[in-house]
């Protein structure tokens, strides 16, 4: 399949070139030509396993890969969550279902697309014929950077760096990327906010002075960052597996409109249900949550995006973004597909932080889409009546999308399933939650998550218990005016082995 850009200056001609290009050569984002329907297609996806329903979704976008390579390399990467299952849905409620995405080796979504993204990269660029080093920029706000890193550690002709900000994330998240192991990667903190690590890296991938000297080096650049649609299209899977498990489940009957609450940040989350639903999945709405930085409430509500206002770091960091990369893939279908119109509100958005849609564009969002936020207080309260109430222990991220479903539940009045994504495991965060649920603050993460364990049911994960003796690899931070320097040393560097 072709893939265009949103800003319409660029093109890709297949799935493998976007995939290794990461973002197109005019600062837009690749999109499919089109999106293929698989409506009718999922009554056989119900008796299908989590790798199956993978390879067949993807496959549909990824048509010149191999089809019995794909399979292998879903299977493989679903292989390493707990239990061998990718995405369990969890029944805590009345009509209320918990989507948990958190189970695999870094204990955050990510992981289910950043476990299959070095495959479809390495895969990808081996179609397009590319023979330089690849050269992986990650900004992160918590959670990708350690799942990118996890997933690409080692693999031939791939470099990583990952910026992230040096005070904007928890402990736990912290110290799962200092710690990194592996030759062939690189972390720096950045004094200032994602906003600024993503602007940096956006700046890295479109400045022709960096590419001459990259050329030198015989390296190119790719992203694992949700701007490409590498990352997007392994987390359009997860909606047709949970409709598939509800509907197995009997929960509801094949055909039944269902909802999704999604905790959003860089929209790259919610914009794979919006493209599911796209391709035939009965969504009824996409219901997006935001903590105290509701710049995205405003725009469903308004119309207007407007990045000029206070950024607030909250318990919920890897949600603490303005800057909403993927909503651009959203406008552009809003205003059906005019890549001249989008190329504008995005040129507005840079120079003025914001830009609005018109009336019809509007009324085409709300159709799909409801929006609401969640402040600290509300947070917390949510874990805690969460846990005392329906038994059940979730991250701060989560609990700011349970708080919205919930006023959505109450604004529909609707009888639907309500489908609610937890993203991350409650153990990342563990003096918040702890203070949520057990009533006190514990200042080290270690000795809080030991109290949360004793409080709970849920065993601390391995992947944090070991943290505690590490040794700590990585521990610059820079100024974002220095991010391609580093990039460029790095660039330079030989692979130790
Ligand atoms: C990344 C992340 C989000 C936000 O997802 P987007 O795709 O950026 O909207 C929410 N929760 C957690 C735990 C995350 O890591």
């Amino acid at each position: 399949m072709k893939f265009i850009s949103t800003r319409g200056a660029a093109a890709a001609e297949n799935a493998a070139q976007a995939i290794t290009k990461g973002l197109a050569d005019d600062g837009g984002l690749f999109v499919p030509e089109s999106f293929p329907s698989v409506k009718d297609d999922l009554k056989n996806m119900l008796s299908m396993d989590y790798a199956e329903r993978a390879a067949f979704i993807i496959g549909k976008f990824l048509g010149e890969y191999d089809k019995g390579g794909l399979y292998s390399a879903c299977q493989k990467a679903y292989s390493q969550f707990e239990d061998g299952d990718a995405a369990p849905v969890v029944k805590i409620d009345d009509n209320l279902f918990v989507l948990e995405l958190f189970h695999g080796p870094t204990l955050a979504f990510k992981d289910i697309a950043l476990t299959l993204l070095p495959y479809l990269l390495r895969t990808g660029a081996d179609i397009g014929g590319v023979k330089e080093t690849i050269l992986i920029l990650v900004a992160t706000s918590g959670d990708t950077g350690k799942a990118a890193l996890e997933g690409f550690k080692n693999q031939q002709g791939v470099k990583i760096c990952v910026f992230y900000p040096s005070e904007g994330v928890s402990d736990m998240q912290k110290l799962q990327m200092c710690t990194q192991e592996g030759d062939n990667v690189k972390v720096v903190g950045v004094k200032g906010n994602f906003d600024d690590c993503q602007t940096a890296v956006k700046k890295i991938f479109t400045s022709s002075e960096v590419a001459a000297e990259l050329k030198n080096e015989n390296v190119v650049l790719s992203s694992a960052n949700s701007i490409n649609f590498g990352r997007l299209v392994p987390q359009v899977v997860y909606y047709f597996s949970a409709y598939c498990d509800l509907v197995n489940a009997g929960e509801i009957a094949l055909g039944d409109e269902i909802d999704f609450t999604v905790p959003t940040g860089n929209f790259g989350n919610i914009l794979a249900g919006y493209y599911a639903k796209k391709m035939g999945l009965p969504v009824k709405k996409l219901v997006c949550a935001s903590n105290s930085n509701n710049v995205l409430t405003e725009f469903f509500l308004s119309g207007t995006y407007d990045a000029n206002r206070e950024f607030f770091k909250t318990m919920s960091p890897s949600m603490d973004i303005l800057i909403s990369s993927n909503l651009e893939r959203l406008i552009f279908e809003l205003c059906d597909r005019d890549s001249a119109l989008t190329a504008n509100r995005m040129s507005e958005l840079k120079k003025t932080g914001k830009y609005s849609l018109d009336k019809d564009e509007k009324a085409a969002l709300i159709k799909d889409f409801y929006a609401g936020y969640c402040d600290e207080e509300e947070c917390l309260s949510t874990m805690a009546e969460c846990f005392d109430d329906l038994g059940y222990l979730c991250d701060p991220h989560t609990a700011v999308a349970l708080k919205v479903a919930g006023d959505y539940s109450v604004y529909s009045d609707s009888n639907r399933k309500m489908v609610v994504l937890s993203t991350a495991s409650p153990y990342k965060f563990s003096q918040n939650v702890l203070k949520a649920v057990g009533g006190k603050f514990v200042k080290d993460a270690f000795d809080a998550a030991k109290e949360l364990e004793s409080l709970s049911a849920a065993p601390i994960p391995k992947q944090i218990s070991e943290l505690k003796t590490k040794p700590k690899r990585f521990t610059d931070v820079i100024d974002k005016a220095d991010a391609a320097k580093e990039v460029l040393r790095f660039a330079a560097e030989k692979i130790r082995k």
